[in-house]
């Protein structure tokens, strides 16, 4: 007989809940029976305008280059994010996007025995991350559905090394300013390292909404992580970042595969990080597209958590998997957050102006069919 070696991996793995991605558009067009092209993908906070043009000639030009090793050192890429964030390029650590880093910072500092802080219904990474190093999680009741820092702080023990916090945070597009930012870093001790995930930073319009990268010097515990995939549109080219201490970069990229970015994810971030007009025209059609979500779900009497990412999350006032099924039956895909423990929400993302008015179509057929 053949030996279990699910008993014998190690605890931490074993108990972790896999993460549940958003349903391909082939998967839902297989099981439905639906043409692709009819199908609206609103699940997993993806740039709605495809990728910079910009991206893909540089993508096209680096082609032929494949066989080779990528750089490891990510030179390129590198010189022009230290330039552009006005950071030394010793501080930045790249992965295969920003996931990969958190999973670094957890397992560089991790192990059984201590202890990670985070929300609830905080990005569901962060308790994969902790849990695979065998560290346990503390897990800090939100308020408003967002992250409560008072409450955070207080919730720091002895043995805490880590504190996850994400702004705006997915699932619930909650912020927090820089003041209430800098109240809480003035409160956490300086030995225990705070992540701030900054994966929806470049969507953000608010005066008060803090750049944790400008208070990297008067924090030296802090990790800013941001990512390429979102505003930038390059999710399936995985590629992602965190700027700290040179002392923690250092840490990080020991650990760190030494190609863990490929060489035509990093051409084509090269390329979009200049782009300031892909930038422009992701976020100016995203924050029209929020505003005409969010008063579409108001209008037809759903309450929903303001957010301030690429996505909205709306109480479906029942049973959000019944919801979730009848879209799915008229070709739009949104993401179910039951796994953060929000049965009666779904997250939709914001799309193009004719994908969003989709949504809403099929939302108010389907309220009238189940609510
Ligand atoms: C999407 C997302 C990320 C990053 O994803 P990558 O594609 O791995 O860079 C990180 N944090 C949050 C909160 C996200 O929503």
């Amino acid at each position: 007989m053949g030996c279990d070696f699910v008993e014998l991996a190690v605890s931490g793995v074993r108990s972790l809940s896999p993460y549940l991605p958003g349903k391909p558009i082939e998967e839902l067009a297989r099981e439905q029976g639906l043409d692709e092209a009819d199908i609206v993908k609103l699940a997993s906070n993806e740039n709605p305008l495809g990728p910079a043009p910009s991206s893909l000639a540089s993508i096209k030009r680096q082609l032929s280059d494949i066989a080779r090793y990528p750089d490891g050192n990510l030179f390129n890429l590198r010189q022009a994010l230290s330039q552009k964030l006005q950071v030394l390029p010793e501080q930045i650590t790249f992965g295969n996007g920003s996931n990969d880093v958190l999973v670094l910072l957890a397992q560089s500092w991790l192990k059984p025995g201590v202890s990670a802080v985070f929300s609830e219904y905080a990005f569901v990474v962060y308790p994969i991350a902790v849990k695979a190093a065998g560290a346990e999680s503390i897990v800090v009741p939100a308020r408003n559905w967002g992250h409560d820092l008072e409450a955070m702080a207080d919730a720091v023990r002895e043995d805490t090394r880590m504190i996850f916090l994400a702004n705006p945070n997915n699932p619930t597009g909650t912020a927090f300013s820089r003041d209430e930012l800098v109240c809480f870093l003035d409160k956490v001790r300086n030995d225990i390292i705070v992540v701030l995930d900054e994966a929806y930073f470049e969507y953000v319009q608010d005066e008060k909404h803090p750049d944790g990268i400008a208070l990297l010097n008067q924090y030296p515990n802090l990790v800013v992580t941001r990512t390429f995939s979102k505003a930038y549109g390059l999710a399936g080219s995985r590629v992602g970042y965190s700027v700290s201490s040179k002392n923690i970069a250092s840490v990080l990229n020991k650990l760190r595969q030494p190609f863990n970015v490929n060489n035509l994810g990093e051409a084509a971030a090269v390329a979009v990080l200049e782009d300031e007009d892909y930038l422009a025209r992701s976020r100016s059609l995203n924050s029209e597209g929020l505003e005409k979500v969010a008063t579409g779900l108001q209008d037809q009497g759903f309450a929903y958590i303001p957010s301030k990412g690429n996505f909205i999350t709306f109480d479906t006032g029942g049973d959000a998997m019944v919801v979730y099924q009848k879209l799915l039956e008229k070709g739009v895909i949104v993401r179910p957050v039951a796994n953060y423990g929000m049965l009666r929400h779904l997250r939709v993302s914001i799309g193009l102006p004719e994908e969003n008015d989709r949504f809403l179509q099929a939302l108010a057929e389907v309220k009238e069919a189940v609510i």
